[in-house]
């Protein structure tokens, strides 16, 4: 028997779902393209089988810091400009393909900058399958002979598979192939297929797995995307095409199933039957991703192609003729090839507007790409638990299962090794070398049926059995051919009866010859009856041969039912315990779903206080900041206000306290001067004259402050003819107007409220009239008289000589109206004193402030400069 000439496979467990503790590092492979005929300078050297060297481009030898640099990266594998399609599919798709037929998922994906070979890679040229069109000559050469009839598996539209016998199948397909198609379909096996890609799937290469499940039946089915600007378009989507206003693509979305995988809902499953089918239907999508791209004016190298190949198996019901039809035994595997869009920053290719905008999102679904590589790497590395931003783009999203465990990834990097591309090649390879750090669970073995192996080839080799039984008994194929040919001999030897009409009464011809024939009939007759009873009891002893052989594999079939029976016994008594098991755990389950319920409720309440308690911090000290900034300028603004006061107010106690030194060195001048006088008996005029000669400091009690070193040049003192004298008359707006009987009269004198240079230029004199209450709420005129000289710098100056006090007094001391200098009274003269301090200070003050300048202390009299500023 067949069966029995195989080796004995070993028992069939049913493993642990998952998970499986071993991890694999992502596969990370690198293929340099060769440099094309345009391009001189190739700046990538392989070392060796797992080294690259990238050294600068002879222009720039220099990197940013200013040194020369070569860089080695170490992949799993580098593969130079001569290693073939094959060689590379042999390291690094095979062994994804076998994986995909043992039931695991895989993916692979290129990367590079656009023109490093990704497509070339994954696609492949004329003559030259790449990987695609390999991979899917291995599945089908592997399982050729074990696939399904077409519909037999159905998608379920949620990334699962029912089954259906084959009856229904037939049926199925009876029913669709009466439909009405929206686009008039010429079935796919008699599409022509395009030239470009004819001879891409005639692959020499004979690529088989051999360890194959032979008691199961498999389909392939194949789905073709392309991410585009974020939006995930389905290429096999059968739209209606309107030549005039052709609809714009529209774009899916995606869902998780019940296990958490992610898919594309409402993506086109194609089932195909052979790789020439599989790669029509690329070729088709293909079609219609370019015709997109034109019409809609894209960047092709910008959008990331993903081909997946799902394979469907399920197993053989216990008889190993029909497929079991239960939906939790089929296996469903699949391989995503990716071409990813090229890696270059947008600049390099120079587009605008929109297309810029959209670039910048297939970017950015690289640069999440690498950012969930980032992430993954360093929680591995740094044990964290940081959360993995797949959503951030469709891409990552897509490929977040394999990424948890649900598969092998493997990445071609592609690089060009000419000298314009060694920028974005340190980046790509930089990346590459960072992949390759993180590590993928390994998946976990799909739980197989639990039927007993071999099913298939037992029942072949029963039915060749039954076949060589029959034969042997000179079995109904061989011997049937006899008997026919025996019999259809005898019927053809069985002669024809002759007329049988006697002509006449002497005829002795006619009788005789019949008689014979007759005879003759008979005899074949009974040879014919005796074939009969011959091939009757043949026929007997084979009926009862096969009566034997299926009460044989009748008695079979019920010792295995009964076998059965005890298992689904045992199985069913397990599963009760399971279930109460499951009970238990659902119960669990349901107490740490609300527990979890009620600490995300208050970690997200907690969150938010932190969060409104940080803002409000953030306010506040943004007031105190404002706060800080106005009290500080307040207090420099003050600082400099009082330092200002105090600068004033220094000066002018400085000026004060110079005058009082000066007012009593005067007063012993004058007390020398007296005892002088008095020894020399001079007489003494009378006050009133003594009044008009101002220019004799002693009759004055607020004498003219001479300076010890006058400031003035002496020389530059106008002349002063009696009578022609010019007088600056000052006059503050203020003064009012007294009915006092010895007002002054100036005839020859400029009015002034405020005193000017140009004013004080054309006078000799200057008098100032000042007013002020005295202490017997009197209105008391002060005049305030000096000479004006003209300063070294061109400027004029005054010099205070005497001041005339005129004031009314009430009648009782009215006999004492007078006019008088306060020089005459001692006591008085205290009070003046202090008076034309104030007087000398506040006249100070105000010429100062004309003048604009300041002399310093030490200057009784105060120069108007010639020239002032404003
Ligand atoms: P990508 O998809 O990365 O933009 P392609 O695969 O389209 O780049 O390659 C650009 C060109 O370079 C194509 O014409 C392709 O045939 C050629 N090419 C790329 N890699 C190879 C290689 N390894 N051997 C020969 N030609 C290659
Ligand atoms: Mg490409």
């Amino acid at each position: 028997m067949k069966s029995a000439m195989r080796p004995a496979k070993p028992p069939r467990r049913i493993p642990p779902k998952k998970p499986s503790n071993q991890k694999d590092p992502v596969g990370v492979y690198c293929r340099v393209r060769p440099l094309s005929p345009s391009d001189q300078e190739c700046c990538i050297e392989v070392i060796n089988e797992t080294t690259v060297q990238l050294h600068p481009p002879d222009g720039c030898k220099a990197n940013r810091n200013g040194e020369y640099k070569e860089t080695q990266y170490s992949f799993k594998q580098v593969f130079g400009t001569l290693v073939t399609q094959k060689e590379l599919f042999d390291v690094v798709s095979k062994p994804l393909v076998e994986d995909v037929i043992r039931g695991r998922n895989g993916l692979l994906f290129t990367y590079g900058v656009t023109g490093s070979g990704k497509t070339y890679t994954m696609t492949g040229s004329p003559g030259e399958g790449g990987l695609l069109p390999r991979c899917l000559s291995m599945i089908f050469n592997s399982i050729g002979k074990y696939q399904a009839k077409r519909y037999v598996f159905k998608s379920d539209e949620k990334n699962g598979m029912d089954v259906q016998n084959e009856v229904d199948a037939l049926l199925e397909r009876q029913k669709r192939e009466a439909q009405p198609q929206v686009i008039p379909r010429t079935p796919l096996t008699r599409q022509r297929v395009d030239p470009e890609f004819a001879d891409m799937i005639n692959i020499q290469d004979h690529c088989k797995i051999e360890e194959v499940d032979e008691d199961s039946v498999y389909s392939v089915f194949v789905s073709y995307i392309e991410i585009y600007n974020n939006y995930i378009y389905d290429l096999l989507e059968e739209v209606p095409l309107d030549p005039i206003k052709p609809k714009p693509p529209q774009s899916k979305i995606l869902r998780e199933d019940q296990n958490h995988n992610m898919y594309i809902a409402g993506c086109t499953e194609v089932e195909v039957k052979s790789t020439e089918e599989a790669f029509d239907v690329f070729w088709k999508g293909q079609k219609r991703r370019r015709i997109a791209n034109t019409q809609l004016n894209r960047e092709s190298s910008r959008s990331h192609s993903v081909f997946i190949i799902k394979l469907a198996q399920a197993p053989l019901d216990a008889d190993g003729d029909n497929v079991l039809q239960e939906r939790e035994q089929i296996t469903v595997s699949q391989l995503s090839l990716v071409d990813l869009a090229g890696s270059e920053r947008t600049n390099r290719t120079k587009a605008e507007g929109n297309r810029l905008r959209e670039a910048g999102n297939i970017n950015q679904s690289l640069m999440t790409l690498r950012t969930c590589i980032e992430v993954l790497r360093e929680n591995q590395l740094c044990g964290t638990n940081k959360m993995v931003p797949y959503r951030d783009s469709k891409l990552t999203h897509l490929f977040k299962n394999y990424f948890d465990g649900e598969g092998k990834v493997r990445m071609i990097v592609c690089v060009n090794p000419k000298a314009d591309d060694h920028e974005e090649s340190l980046q790509v390879m930089r990346f590459a070398e960072m992949t390759q750090e993180v590590e993928v669970a390994r998946p976990a073995d799909k739980p197989i049926c639990g039927l007993t192996p071999g099913r298939r080839y037992r029942n072949q080799a029963f039915k060749e059995e039954l076949t060589r039984r029959l034969e042997e008994r000179g079995g109904p194929q061989n011997g049937e051919s006899d008997d026919q040919s025996v019999t259809d001999l005898l019927i053809q030897s069985f002669p024809p009866l002759p007329s049988c009409e006697l002509l006449d009464a002497n005829d002795d011809q006619t009788l005789p010859r019949l008689i014979e024939i007759l005879e003759k009939r008979r005899r074949i007759r009974q040879m014919m009856g005796d074939e009969f009873n011959k091939n009757v009891c043949s026929f007997r002893a084979m009926l009862q041969d096969v009566n034997g052989a299926v009460t044989a594999k009748e008695n079979f079939v019920q010792g295995k039912m009964t076998e059965k029976d005890r298992t689904i016994v045992s199985q069913k008594s397990e599963m009760e315990r399971m279930e109460k098991k499951i009970k238990t755990l659902e119960y669990k389950i349901d107490i740490l779903e609300k527990t979890t319920t009620i600490y995300e409720e208050e970690k997200r309440t907690l969150q938010q206080d932190l969060e409104s308690q940080h803002h409000k911090l953030q306010r506040q000290l943004s007031d105190k900041r404002r706060l800080e900034a106005r009290i500080q300028g307040m207090v420099n603004e003050n600082a400099m206000k009082w330092e200002k006061e105090c600068e004033r107010r220094v000066a002018a106690k400085q000026l004060e306290m110079q005058n009082k030194l000066w007012v009593k060195d005067e007063k012993l001048k004058q007390l020398k001067a007296i005892v002088t006088e008095s020894k020399s008996d001079k007489p003494e005029r009378p006050p009133r004259e003594r009044d008009r000669e101002p220019k004799i400091p002693k009759r004055s009690i607020s004498p003219a402050p001479v300076p010890n070193i006058p400031p003035v040049n002496m020389r530059h003192r106008r002349s002063r003819s009696a009578g022609t004298e010019r007088w600056v008359d000052h006059k503050p707006p203020s003064s009012m107007e007294t009915d006092t009987v010895m007002q002054p009269h100036i005839p020859n004198s400029i009015k002034v409220a405020v005193p000017s240079e140009k004013a004080l230029a054309k006078c000799d004199r200057y008098m100032l009239t000042h007013q002020q209450l005295a202490s017997d709420g009197e209105l008391e005129t002060k005049l305030i008289k000096g000479d004006v000289y003209k300063t070294r710098s061109g400027g004029q100056s005054v010099q205070f000589t005497d001041i005339e006090t005129l004031r009314q007094e009430s009648p009782p001391s009215a006999s004492r109206k007078r006019r008088s200098s306060p020089c005459n009274d001692p006591p008085q003269g205290e009070t003046t004193d202090s008076d034309w301090t104030d007087v000398e200070t506040r006249c100070s003050v105000a010429v100062e402030m004309r003048a604009g300048s300041n002399l310093g202390p030490g200057y009784q009299h105060h120069a108007i400069p010639k020239r002032r500023k404003p």
